[in-house]
């Protein structure tokens, strides 16, 4: 069936969005853009006791931050607003009565202490109770009561639910882009609730169905866990006689915690400190925190790039991947049925990767404020060459200050092994013959420097790596940094002979 590709992302706001949410949305962006379709936010909130403030919020920003692109839903408005389920609550009483009417699903009146009471009976006797074909016709159901009794009890304003009349022994037969075919027989299934007087509200199977159909979804991309619910949905479309719009079903494999075991988890992150999150969250109502990608310094390019590959492979060799790359590559038969082991390291070489591929410009602008902080006031010209000297040893912007304060400011402690190592011997001696050496240079430029020092270790037959980590010890503090000519010349040759006599001064040799 050629329909125009509808898809759309329908977290309900019951917390943080978990990384597994974000890439769910990812793939259902990637799949609509691929295919010229539109993308749906839709928020899910029909199940108020799970609902948590903030949380809406949270995703939206979620999805701005990872340049997720919503053309239809909550916070963009569409031709079927509302998009978020609280807000159609009225829509959905009719859609359950014509279940009814239909003899697909029915009325029940027990009340959350009956089944309590059913349950306990049943498990002392060794059984699990399930509300299905078996038991439906001996509760106070409309398949039990009378027509007369029904209408009284419902006119008097007793609770109830209408749910599914799941049928007997009947198999299910779906299809699934991702898995292929599955049948399950129905009788293995209960009758979920589609609806509850008590709070006037639909629960998730029945709203999810009829807002895809309203909303005239060609595509459901979702979870993995919602796999054992896709039989009651295939059934819903043949109950509302539907068939023939009914959306095609992929469902996503599990992000696996690192060890490889089980779906991950948020105390998998903390144990091993990474993210699952995409944003910091804090909960309003324990003040619990959690880590988030954008606070923690990835950015957002190398985040979704690393999302995306973890369930779906373009089959060829290449790892990095702009937004419109994904979106160019990406197809359905290409994401795996098996679960996708996150790797945190993984994380981190991708946020390298493209460290590594900005400008000095755009690390400019992200390093300008790490600057300010510390005090220093450069142009961007100088904090981008700074970042650009060393961005192939930086993961996130947050390391930059560690790897390059010795550019702004001198050193004013010495790395201890740095120091044991170089500050002894001939060495100090020599240092202070370098130091003329550099106080002689006029063009102080980084060739010229390093010609002349060079050719100067050479006639005194000096050790390259004795003077010039001496040198870097002088300079740096400490046995890191880049090339040493990269810091003389951004010094500047004051600064050089200013370092050089204060390590003299202050630092008494070993030997
Ligand atoms: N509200 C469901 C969730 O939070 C949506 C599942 C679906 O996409 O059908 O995951």
């Amino acid at each position: 069936m050629n329909r125009p590709v509808r898809v759309r992302f329908a977290p309900s706001p019951t917390g943080p969005l978990h990384i597994g949410g974000v890439r769910t949305a990812l793939y259902n962006y990637l799949f609509a853009r691929h295919n010229g379709g539109k993308m749906i936010l839709r928020i899910e909130d029909t199940d108020s006791q799970r609902f948590v403030p903030g949380a809406e919020d949270y995703i939206i920003e979620s999805l701005k931050w990872c340049g997720i692109e919503i053309d239809e839903g909550v916070g963009v408005g569409g031709p079927h607003a509302p998009y978020r389920q609280s807000e159609r609550r009225e829509i959905y009483l009719k859609y359950a009565l014509q279940l009814v009417d239909a003899g697909w699903a029915y009325y029940a009146f027990d009340t959350p202490e009956e089944l309590d009471a059913i349950r306990k009976e049943y498990e002392a006797e060794g059984k699990t109770f399930a509300y299905n074909f078996e038991v439906r016709g001996k509760l106070a159901t409309s398949l039990a009561l009378s027509a007369d009794e029904v209408r009284t009890r419902i006119d008097r304003g007793d609770q109830w639910v209408i749910r599914f009349k799941m049928p007997e022994n009947e198999t299910v037969e779906m299809h699934d882009l991702i898995r292929g075919d599955v049948a399950v027989n129905t009788s293995t299934l209960d009758d979920k609730v589609l609806y509850k007087s008590a709070d006037a509200l639909p629960t998730y199977h029945l709203a999810n169905i009829v807002d895809d159909r309203l909303m005239e979804v060609s595509h459901v991309i979702r979870g993995e866990e919602w796999l054992p619910s896709l039989p009651l949905h295939y059934l819903l479309y043949r109950a509302f006689g539907w068939t023939d719009v009914q959306p095609e079903f992929a469902h996503l494999p599990l992000l696996l915690k690192p060890t490889g075991g089980g779906k991950l988890s948020k105390r998998d992150g903390d144990k091993m400190g990474f993210p699952v999150f995409p944003l910091y969250w804090v909960s309003p109502t324990t003040g619990e925190t959690a880590h988030g990608y954008r606070e923690d310094g990835y950015f957002p390019e190398a985040f979704i790039n690393m999302l995306a590959l973890l369930g779906w492979n373009p089959g060829t060799e290449q790892e990095i991947f702009s937004m419109q790359e994904l979106i160019d590559a990406f197809s359905l038969d290409r994401v795996s049925k098996s679960g996708a082991r996150f790797q945190p390291d993984k994380a981190k070489w991708f946020n390298a990767q493209y460290m590594h591929r900005k400008s000095d410009a755009e690390l400019a602008a992200l390093y300008q404020p790490v600057l300010r902080e510390h005090g220093i006031d450069v142009s961007d010209e100088i904090a981008g060459r700074v970042a650009g000297i060393m961005k192939e040893r930086a993961t996130f912007i947050g390391d930059f200050w560690d790897l390059t304060s010795f550019f702004f400011v001198a050193p004013t402690e010495y790395d201890e092994k740095q120091t044991k190592k170089y500050w002894k011997g001939q060495n100090p001696a020599i240092l202070a013959e370098l130091r003329e050496v550099l106080a002689g240079i006029d063009d102080f430029s980084l060739e010229n420097t390093e010609r002349i020092v060079h050719a100067w270790i050479e006639e005194k037959g000096y050790g390259m790596g004795q003077v010039m980590n001496t040198l870097r010890l002088a300079l740096v503090g400490a046995g890191k940094g880049p090339g040493m000519y990269d810091v003389t010349s951004f010094i500047g040759r004051e600064e050089c002979l200013r370092r050089i006599d204060a390590l003299i001064a202050n630092v008494k040799p070993l030997e």
